[in-house]
């Protein structure tokens, strides 16, 4: 079957927020399938933040990578027949060639899991590498206990959404900090936060101080910069802080990056935990992603996790759910339906 396919090439590093112009839609024939290799139409695609932080540290051009879920419309691979569905890296391309190697490897790309009727779009959320994120960077590096109190920043987005809600189901006292009212609003009357406080427009030390008056356990930290010193300034003793993402400072030039305030007295005064880490850690060389979609998708099924989709349509609009992402427009998940 000869196919002509489209992808996302970035022919530029970016200057503060991604251009248009620094993509190229490119068109192309894909060549036939050779043996243990499969084609994929995509279905839903993922903009993340990661595809900003990554763009200073990969060599243009690049293919823009990223999760998606798409049909097997031919195989050459008995593991994945025709009519399958595949979650890979693939990233913005609408038909795409996946690999003999990566099929194997199965970690780059492998069957999207049994949702037990659950929407598909789950496996590039909670049941996908954003899950994964939250479930092992909060439950792994923050280890809760009930009665503590949680804060989580960027509260309102993929990442966030699912912490708040993982905390509450372990017993936490959980306080979120997003970016607008309509946001705060979803986070306590939808989520069940406890609290949630707009960063944009109300005084964070003052607010966070009034909604933890004994003081904040564990922070998961989404966004970075002053609001991270803020929060980490309130800590209780051998609080613990899971660095997620520094989303404040990814369209920052690298070389005048913003300040904030010193965090130090804290950590020594406080004796504070601080870790960072990279979800993929708990997929290699042991992949335990398995193993947390599990509870997750169990959660997800009694209601004690609620998701939410900010869903754009459309191939051609890919760069502008990303750039909306950035900009905070996506309550919940971002993802293109194409
Ligand atoms: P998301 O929260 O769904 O979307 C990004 C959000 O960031 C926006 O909605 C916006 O919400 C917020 N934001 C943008 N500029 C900001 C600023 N200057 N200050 C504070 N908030 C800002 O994205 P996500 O996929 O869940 O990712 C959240 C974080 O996790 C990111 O830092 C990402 O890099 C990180 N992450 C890390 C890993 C890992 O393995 N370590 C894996 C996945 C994601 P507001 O309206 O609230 O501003």
């Amino acid at each position: 079957m000869m196919v002509k396919a489209r992808k996302y090439v970035v022919r530029k590093h970016f200057q503060g927020l991604p251009k248009r112009f620094d993509y190229e839609v490119v068109e192309y024939e894909l060549p036939p399938l050779e043996d243990g290799e499969i084609l994929v139409k995509a279905e839903w695609i993922s903009v993340d933040p990661y595809l900003r932080a990554f763009n200073r540290h990969t060599p243009v051009p690049y293919d823009q990578f990223g999760y998606q879920i798409g049909l097997v419309v031919e195989s050459r691979n008995p593991k994945y027949p025709k009519n399958c569905r595949v979650v890979s890296h693939k990233g913005w391309c609408d038909y795409v060639i996946i690999e003999k190697n990566v099929l194997e490897a199965e970690t780059e790309a492998y069957k999207l899991p049994d949702l037990q009727g659950l929407p598909d779009v789950l496996g590039i959320d909670a049941i996908g590498m954003v899950g994964a994120t939250a479930y092992f960077g909060f439950l792994h590096i923050c280890k809760p206990k009930a009665g503590e109190t949680v804060v989580v920043t960027g509260a309102a987005g993929a990442v966030g959404t699912l912490v708040g809600q993982i905390a509450k189901i372990k017993g936490c006292k959980v306080i979120g900090i997003a970016g607008s009212d309509a946001k705060v609003k979803f986070l306590e009357d939808e989520l069940g936060f406890d609290k949630a406080i707009n960063y944009k427009t109300e005084d964070i030390n003052s607010a966070l101080k009034e909604a933890a008056p004994k003081g904040v356990d564990c922070y998961f930290d989404n966004v970075g910069g002053e609001i991270s010193s803020i929060v980490m300034g309130q800590m209780n003793d051998f609080g613990r802080v899971s660095v997620c993402g520094s989303i404040s400072s990814y369209n920052e030039d690298p070389r005048q990056m913003p300040q904030a305030t010193i965090i130090q007295p804290s950590l020594v005064f406080k004796q504070i935990r601080v870790e960072g880490f990279l979800a993929g850690r708990w997929a290699k060389p042991i992949n335990h992603w398995p193993a947390a979609f599990e509870e997750l998708l169990n959660w997800v099924k009694k209601g004690d996790i609620k998701t939410k989709y900010h869903i754009t349509v459309g191939f051609d609009k890919l760069f502008d759910a990303f750039v909306g992402m950035l900009n905070g427009e996506n309550l919940g998940k971002s993802v293109v339906k194409v």
